[in-house]
């Protein structure tokens, strides 16, 4: 394992991840075949945000790789979703990995709703890199010992110790789109969530952003990172919710959500005792976009129906999500229509359904 906290282990990290090749990577092989698939060229960037229930779990198709930020669920058995509803889409990651080939994880914190499927949905001997915000030692023992057998070995796995993160350290490459980390392990607090890695994804003019379950702090730290990447604030974005859409301890605040130019919102959640997301904050976002879609209702506050005609998306009201960024538009297809979403997911992804609630 290694502690990100020199330049040279920086200079690793970097040289590492470039290794993520696509179509503006520098060619890793010299037969034909390999250079003729790395010159096709990447029209849009699949995020995928997988229903796994009070949890999340977001998976990028990247080209010859997949990226997974996040694969975790607190929901269990309860709260509508089955056991067997996690088990088939960790076995959809599972056979995505493999289709692609190469796996790159990241795990925003040290928190079980964050990491408890990634043993489960992303194949050790594929996977040759694995970020964490926080120290290896406080993901509990499936966890660890599944970094045990990485394809990569011990030195995948990379840790943004306290005070010792910079954007620098996480060039994440995923072809021609490029994912900016704006913040991991914010120092200062002994807490987990405030240590919540950022991450902005983005293709040519389009982005979504990534933020764990960041706090108002971690927000504010993020946003100071993005003055030095101008494209950002300027991109379209969908601005996936801090935290669940939790409105406590200044998360999703409306300086936050106010730094990006809003196409869409999305929560990954399941209305459970937690009463994720806020409507407070649903109507902080609300006010930052003004869309005028058809009428509809998002779920907030446990079972609160929010009337909106804006983008608003939760896991729990949609399904299985997949953002397109396009580079000049972004689309979302859903598993259950409301009218943020393009359309349905496309037939051909055969992302479980989810059964019928148990209750
Ligand atoms: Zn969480």
């Amino acid at each position: 394992m290694k502690r990100i906290a020199t330049t040279a282990a920086r200079t690793l990290v970097a040289l590492a991840l470039a290794g993520c090749a696509g179509a503006g990577a520098p060619a890793r092989s010299t037969s034909p075949q390999a250079n003729a698939i790395g010159a096709v060229e990447q029209t849009s960037v699949d995020v995928w945000m997988l229903d796994i229930g009070q949890g999340s779990c977001v998976v990028v198709d990247c080209p010859g790789r997949l990226i997974v930020f996040d694969c975790g669920s607190s929901g269990g058995s309860s709260n509508e979703l089955t056991r067997n509803n996690t088990e088939a889409a960790t076995a959809w990651v599972r056979e995505r990995a493999r289709a692609a080939g190469a796996l790159t994880v990241l795990v925003s914190h040290a928190d079980a709703d964050h990491y408890n499927l990634i043993a489960e949905a992303a194949p050790a001997e594929l996977t040759d890199r694995v970020l964490l915000a926080d120290p290896l030692h406080m993901h509990g023992a499936a966890f660890v010992e599944w970094t045990s057998n990485l394809r990569g070995g011990e030195d995948a796995v990379l840790e943004f110790t306290a005070n010792a993160f910079s954007p620098a350290d996480s060039d994440l490459q995923c072809g021609n789109a490029r994912a900016d980390a704006l913040i991991a392990n914010l120092a200062g607090s002994a807490q987990t969530n405030p240590h919540s890695a950022v991450v902005a994804l983005s293709f040519g003019d389009t982005s979504v952003v990534l933020p764990g379950d960041a706090h108002g702090a971690t927000e504010r730290a993020a946003i100071a990172a993005m003055s030095s990447l101008p494209h950002l604030s300027s991109n379209q974005t969908v601005l996936i919710g801090s935290h669940h859409g939790a409105g406590t301890e200044g998360s999703n605040s409306q300086e936050w959500i106010g730094a990006w130019r809003l196409q869409g919102a999305i929560f990954s959640m399941r209305p459970t005792s937690y009463q994720h997301p806020t409507c407070e904050v649903v109507r902080r976002f609300d006010a930052a976009m003004n869309q005028r879609l058809a009428p509809h209702e998002v779920t907030c506050d446990g079972e609160e129906a929010h009337q909106t005609r804006d983008r608003i998306l939760t896991t729990h009201d949609n399904g299985h999500m997949l953002v397109r960024l396009r580079g000049d538009r972004l689309s979302i297809y859903c598993q259950r229509r409301t009218p943020g979403c393009a359309g349905r997911l496309p037939a051909a992804a055969r992302l479980p359904g989810r059964t019928a609630p148990t209750a």
